[in-house]
């Protein structure tokens, strides 16, 4: 145990060290980040695309356009028939892998809505891999999801600072931080493979919460050895009535750089997502150090195939040829 408790430690000051060392000493270790996906991932990169099943939310996130006090917004649920349209629909544009999204509302009647919509989903289109990002449940509940095929279960704690996290959810089950923050050890005792984190940068200090981001993964690891850990690094992009988009917690493009250079170092085997969000000329320059890549997917309810419900969670970048983009990928990586 003592052992063990060093061992974290010692990740936890080799994290703090590599966030704040100086140039020559970051491109060693930006070198070692490479070699490592390399190692464990060779030229292979997993795409993925959203699919929002609903946007009925009784959460009230200040950053986020599906929150409930945003009077705007055109609430609707997919059904069954009318997710199946969005997989359709992505699996003719070639994606494979599929990741759930919706907010968060009444629990039984939600989990039910989760697991008819994925069931006819892997039932039919059988994508390869299925992520649910949703409410945080019970355990219960993830044994249901992974009875129903999915693979991987994330939850963004957006920021580990207590107080600010109370500021930014006031409303329904996202309001609990500790049920929030205990959601990947539930999801991993129901035996689910793989648990997701991610804070939102731009909300809060990105050195605290990359810090307490890699104890969050080093606590599940030293509790659940076996399960794969997945990072994401969302930064917070404008959404529809959003008053604090400007925030002067805004993290710039080397910051970002550095803190996924960081987790690739302290966690070599764990998958590193980089989103929609960010452009395509910066995943370019990330691609060699994260696995994961989830570009070219929309972030409304039925976004692919039901014009009418456009409200978006947030604002994507518009204008860009991802054309271009997955040609670029193609030609030095194998999409998978
Ligand atoms: S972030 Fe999630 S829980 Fe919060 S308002 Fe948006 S959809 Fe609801």
């Amino acid at each position: 145990m003592m052992s063990l408790i060093l061992k974290m430690n010692d990740a936890v000051v080799f994290a703090g060290h590599l966030l704040e060392c100086d140039i020559k000493t970051f491109d060693f270790y930006a070198c070692r980040a490479r070699e490592l996906t390399n190692i464990h991932y060779g030229n292979k990169r997993m795409f993925f695309n959203p699919i929002y099943l609903s946007n009925v939310c009784n959460c009230d996130c200040c950053y986020c356009g599906y929150r409930r006090s945003n009077n705007d917004a055109v609430r609707k649920t997919l059904t069954p028939d009318e997710s199946l349209q969005e997989a359709l629909y992505l699996k003719d544009r070639g994606i494979n892998n599929i990741l759930f999204l919706a907010g968060e509302y009444g629990h039984d009647e939600y989990v039910k809505m989760l697991e008819d919509n994925i069931a006819i989903i892997n039932n039919v289109v059988k994508p390869k891999w299925t992520g649910v990002e949703v409410a945080a449940l019970k355990k219960k509940a993830y044994v249901k999801l992974r009875e129903k095929g999915v693979k991987s279960v994330i939850l963004f704690q957006e920021t580990y600072d207590l107080k600010k996290y109370q500021k930014l959810h006031v409303y329904g089950v996202k309001s609990d931080y500790y049920y929030r923050l205990y959601s990947q050890y539930r999801a991993a005792s129901a035996g689910i493979e793989e648990v997701g984190l991610g804070v939102l940068y731009g909300i809060n200090n990105w050195f605290c919460d990359t810090m307490a981001m890699i104890k969050h993964g080093l606590s599940i690891k030293e509790k659940y050895p076996k399960i794969k850990l997945r990072f994401s690094f969302p930064r917070l992009m404008k959404s529809k009535g959003f008053y604090d988009y400007k925030s002067s917690y805004r993290v710039d493009d080397a910051t970002l750089y550095r803190i996924i250079i960081t987790i690739r170092n302290c966690f070599p085997d764990s998958s590193l997502v980089i989103t929609g969000r960010e452009s395509a000329k910066y995943i370019m320059k990330v691609i060699d150090v994260v696995n994961v890549v989830g570009k070219g997917g929309k972030t409304s309810v039925g976004g692919y195939n039901l014009k009418k419900h456009e409200l978006e969670q947030f604002n994507l970048i518009e204008g860009e040829d991802l054309k271009i983009f997955f040609d670029k990928v193609s030609e030095k990586y194998e999409i998978c």
